[in-house]
């Protein structure tokens, strides 16, 4: 691998075409969520950079969508070639940006490089239609078009494939776009994209990147005039606002909204309990359980439950928890001080409402050590709400119509797994769960850059990934010719 020279500058933001510093008179601190060292420096972005960046990015998109599918394939395959190239800087700013874990690094390294492969052959695969009418001598044809200007907020867990989801195929379709990343991840969920885009070819103007506040400039983001589509992926309740202002009255714009999940992780008593276990700590662990597919819920058949727990149990009290930067470590830093005092109050009121901790311990810095807790019933916290951090609940199933029963019993719906040896069995409970996604014998974590990514419920609204991201970052024009003079009432 060829090594490059770092990016600089990393302190300031593509703006309308060019790279300056934010103008809203404060600075961002950026923090490394392990050592809690200051990484960066960066000024903010003001209301006056937002709406600059929003009306160039209009004016980009034209040309920019009039370049052929090749040329704007062209730069997304220029763009994984980057990837590739600057692998060791984008997995060193993941470690240190976002407090992941090695194993996880390169996973959302690959996750993204994948997506934005994936985007290449997008703008090649756009058709429109040839429709029959009912009117003599009227040709229909239904033209699929950019939809012009993408906004993409996105979170911290996986901010450069989170961000990268959206950017690569709204660019690829011939939309430009303007990121606002994570206040906690601003480098790893958008200039480092803007970085690898413009390195590509990519027109300048066509993606900027906005460093602010979502309180702050979150409003003004979502109801500028500019974007007609907004794509953000975060929790449910800022989601739910976003839903509101986007295309609640005043505005009419479309959403994809990617929010909470709550998955369920269900073993049957069939269930090859080697495999389910394995499955369960990485489905669980990963990136210390802040993944929006990450299990949330435990839900054992009776028979099983003994041995499931126990052998459960025995995997996690082995996980090395710790420094994210080294190459064993599985369970690194949560994002911050206050995801991490939101994670001690649950395992408190886990232990008030009548849990039993099997495997626990003390938080060092922003290292919370796995949990996880037995006598779990649905109505306590840790199974209703989202946990977002290394701790789980089990559960138990009387039958497999309990556990169905159970598994759906959130307000969430995005991910799912359930573990069984009768495959047809587990296709019909998968049918019978209510969630954008199911995987049977696996970890409900899941991501392919072709196939339908997103939730049911309260887990938002929209499709992400291949086909269903034309759908997504296109819209349909209906054009009719009339070729010779018809016939009118009157
Ligand atoms: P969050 O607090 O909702 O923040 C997400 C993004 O929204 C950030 O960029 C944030 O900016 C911005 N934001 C905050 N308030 C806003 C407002 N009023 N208007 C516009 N934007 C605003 O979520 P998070 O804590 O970063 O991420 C964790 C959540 O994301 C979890 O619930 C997780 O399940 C969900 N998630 C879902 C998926 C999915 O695909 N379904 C994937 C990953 C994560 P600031 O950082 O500046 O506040
Ligand atoms: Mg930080």
């Amino acid at each position: 691998m060829t090594s490059k020279p770092a990016y600089q500058n990393l302190e300031l933001q593509p703006i309308a075409g060019k790279w300056r510093e934010g103008r809203a008179g404060r600075n961002l601190d950026v923090t490394d969520p392990f050592t809690g060292e200051s990484l960066l420096k960066l000024p903010m972005a003001s209301r006056e950079d937002l709406d600059e960046a929003f009306r160039s990015a209009q004016q980009a998109q034209t040309e920019w969508a009039a370049m052929g599918p090749s040329a704007r394939g062209q730069v997304m395959r220029r763009a994984v070639e980057i990837f590739d190239e600057r692998k060791d800087e984008i997995v060193s700013w993941l470690i240190r940006e976002a407090g992941s874990t090695r194993i996880k690094a390169e996973i959302e390294w690959g996750s993204a490089r994948a997506i934005t492969l994936e985007s290449a052959s997008l703008p090649g695969r756009v058709h429109g239609r040839i429709l029959p009418s009912d009117v003599p001598n009227k040709e229909s044809r239904v033209y699929r078009a950019p939809l012009g200007v993408v906004g993409v907020i996105s979170p911290w867990n996986f901010p450069l494939h989170l961000s990268a989801r959206s950017v690569s195929p709204a660019l690829a379709l011939g939309n430009a776009v303007v990121i606002k990343p994570a206040s906690d991840t601003p480098v790893t969920g958008g200039l480092l994209l803007a970085h690898i885009f413009e390195e590509a070819g990519l027109p300048a103007g066509v993606l900027s990147v906005l460093v602010g506040a979502g309180s702050e400039i979150g409003d003004a983001f979502v109801e500028h005039p500019v974007p007609s589509f907004i794509s953000f992926t975060g929790s449910t309740p800022v989601g739910r606002n976003i839903g509101r202002i986007a295309s609640g009255g005043e505005h009419l714009k479309h959403v994809a909204l990617e929010l909470g999940g709550n998955s369920p992780f269900v073993v049957l008593a069939d269930a090859d309990v080697d495999a389910a276990v394995n499955a369960a700590v990485v489905g669980k662990f990963l990136h210390q359980g802040q993944i929006c597919m990450a299990i949330n819920r435990i839900i054992v058949e009776a028979p099983l439950l003994e041995e499931f727990t126990q052998r459960f149990v025995e995997r996690v009290k082995t996980l090395a928890y710790g420094d994210p930067s080294k190459p064993g470590t599985v369970v690194g830093p949560v994002i911050n001080a206050k995801q991490l005092d939101g994670l001690k109050t649950k395992v408190a009121t886990a232990l008030e409402e009548g849990a039993s901790q099997l495997v626990g311990g003390e938080a060092q810095g922003n290292v919370m050590p796995p949990h996880v807790f037995g006598n779990v019933t649905p109505d306590m916290e840790i199974a209703r709400e989202e946990i977002f951090g290394p701790l789980v609940g089990i559960q138990s199933a009387r039958d497999a119509d309990h556990a169905l029963e159970l598994a759906n019993s959130s307000e969430y719906g995005l991910s799912s797994a359930v573990f069984t040896q009768d495959i047809s069995r587990g296709v019909q409970f998968a049918q019978r769960i209510r969630a954008g996604m199911t995987h049977i014998n696996d970890m409900p974590v899941n991501d392919e850059p072709n196939a339908p990514f997103g939730g049911e419920k309260n887990s938002g609204l929209g499709r992400f990934n291949g086909d269903w991201a034309i759908e997504e970052f296109t819209t349909d024009h209906w054009i009719t010719v009339q070729h010779a003079p018809r016939p009118y009432p009157f």
